[in-house]
């Protein structure tokens, strides 16, 4: 087993320092053969603010937002929820009076 080839590292599964970086650097240009963007920019692009990182716990002001307007898109599809929910309200509205 010879260290610092990324057949050691995804064959062997070693993980050592020199088999990283060779799997890093063998990943990456296997990512950018097939036209897909270094993981590293995948990562930094499909985890922005959003409704899927309001989700995971973000509460950031774009978080926020985009999830409110989710919601709110939600709602205007389906009025049917709107009026449940509007019941519920009514009804929590009632037992608390
Ligand atoms: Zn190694
Ligand atoms: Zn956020």
């Amino acid at each position: 087993m010879r260290h610092g080839k990324y057949s050691t590292y995804s064959n062997h599964g070693c993980r050592c320092d020199a088999c990283r970086e060779a799997w890093n650097e063998y990943y990456t240009s296997y990512r950018r053969a097939r036209g897909q963007k270094p993981l590293a920019q995948y990562h930094a692009e499909t985890m922005r603010h959003g409704p899927t990182r309001y989700r995971k716990g973000c509460r950031c002001d774009v978080c926020r937002g985009a999830s409110a307007r989710q919601k709110a898109e939600q709602r205007a599809r389906n009025p049917e929820y709107v009026a449940r929910e509007l019941a519920a309200k009514k009804a929590k509205r009632r037992a608390a009076a």
